[in-house]
């Protein structure tokens, strides 16, 4: 099948009832691979061809993971390719077509690596690879941490999961116009959507773009000691640099887990950043009572036993639509205490438009340890594109230059080695 021009260096797209086989058979933690392919098909005759075998397999498919896996693809065969006035490059991203002309064969990616790196510390990869690397282009973003999430809608059928919910929401006002079986079905909707992420996600986009893209795998704490083991495992042999909590849909509290002694040891050795995600989840976790084991107040004891982990708290405890900056300070507090905790800005880059918090990160966690972050593709459903919100940070007026430049980029690529 033939591929959209957009796309430069890549193998050839399979065959179609080779594709076909692999969305169909593929381990299911293999979700994107070949529907990020589909997204590149030139031919509308080739798509609708697919569109109508996967229909059929759709109806008999059992292993409710395939079937998201299924509707991914079908997604992305009705979706038609977007002109973005780049040209995707494998290995590099993002070029414009003079670019592409003037410099190809392409040698390295790093002879125009501008000085100061910008660096989104918070992605969710859930978009085809041309609109997700012109997007960053045209922000300025040179390099992107994208992250696994290892949630799993099957846990809400253990007792003890299910017996902690019920009583955090009973004690909740939302009890009072909502079934507790209402919010399960809520809740487990939001475990594992069709574009949900896995760790082999993760590896096959930095395969594709390993001078771009930084990979933090997932590991879902509320599991047995040989899965953790086994995700960790895998976050090794992929070469993920970190690891993604969520522990509000991962049903654990930090400072009670018995695997963490574990994960601190294993990040320990191998020098992985955790990221951590704090304040109130999106959907039914925004009922506060059901987001508590997203406390930053639960990192404490780990922050002072492993003082050479650092600990991202994402969205720096302050997400929350009811109560916007729920555990701001909190979370500030908590990284004035200890030098390893850091904090990004996904989805809570308001708080720097108020001069009262930068005072505030001045005093207590300062700007050496505040990550720029997005949680892209999140702001594109709000119609908040990726520049406007690095161009939010560069015209703040309350920041000073040497600040704007530690958030957008230095501190990461300190964080993370880059460059
Ligand atoms: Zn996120």
């Amino acid at each position: 099948m033939e591929r959209e021009e957009a796309y430069i260096g890549f193998p050839p797209l399979a065959e179609k009832s080779t594709i076909v086989e692999a969305l169909l058979t593929d381990p299911p933690g293999i979700r994107w691979r070949i529907v990020r392919d589909l997204f590149q098909i030139k031919d509308q005759n080739d798509r609708q061809e697919i569109i109508e075998t996967l229909r059929l397999h759709l109806e008999q498919m059992e292993d409710w993971r395939i079937r998201n896996r299924i509707i991914l693809g079908l997604r992305a065969l009705h979706q038609i390719p977007q002109e973005t006035g780049y040209r995707l490059v494998r290995l590099q991203g993002a070029l414009t077509p003079t670019e592409v002309e003037q410099r190809w064969p392409l040698h390295s990616s790093w002879s125009d690596r501008p000085l100061l790196p910008v660096v989104d510390f918070h992605i969710h990869p859930k978009m085809p690879d041309l609109k997700f690397f012109s997007d960053m282009r045209a922000a300025g973003v040179t390099h992107g941490v994208i992250l696994a999430t290892d949630t799993d809608p099957n846990d809400l059928d253990r007792p003890e999961v299910r017996s902690r919910l019920h009583q955090a929401f009973s004690s909740s006002p939302a009890a009072r116009g909502l079934s507790f079986q209402s919010l399960l079905r809520h809740i487990r909707a939001s475990l594992y959507s069709p574009s949900h992420v896995t760790n082999e996600d993760v590896a096959d986009w930095i395969r594709d773009y390993p001078d771009r893209l930084i990979g933090f795998g997932s590991v879902n704490l509320s599991k047995d000691g040989a899965y953790v083991r086994k995700k960790l495992d895998e976050l090794q042999r992929f070469q993920l640099r970190g690891i993604k909590f969520l522990p509000y849909s991962q049903f654990f509290n930090p400072a009670e887990n018995e695997h963490m002694g574990t994960v601190m040891e294993f990040c320990r050795q191998t020098g992985a950043v955790i990221l951590s995600h704090s304040g109130c989840g999106p959907g039914p976790f925004e009922i506060i009572e059901l987001s508590q084991n997203s406390h930053p107040a639960l990192w404490s004891q780990w922050l002072a036993k492993y003082p050479d982990v650092p600990v991202v708290l994402a969205h720096c405890g302050s997400y929350s639509t009811a109560v916007p900056g729920i555990w701001l300070f909190d979370t500030l507090q908590l990284g004035q205490k200890y030098q390893n905790l850091y904090v990004d800005l996904a989805a809570v880059d308001w708080l720097l438009d108020r001069e009262v918090v930068i005072r505030e990160i001045r005093k207590t966690i300062g700007f050496n340890r505040v990550l720029f972050g997005t949680d892209y593709p999140l702001p594109l459903a709000s119609g908040v594109s990726w520049a406007s919100i690095v161009q939010r940070i560069r015209v703040n007026t309350y920041l000073t230059s040497k600040e704007k430049q530690k958030v957008l980029g230095q501190n990461a690529a300190r964080l993370l080695g880059l460059g």
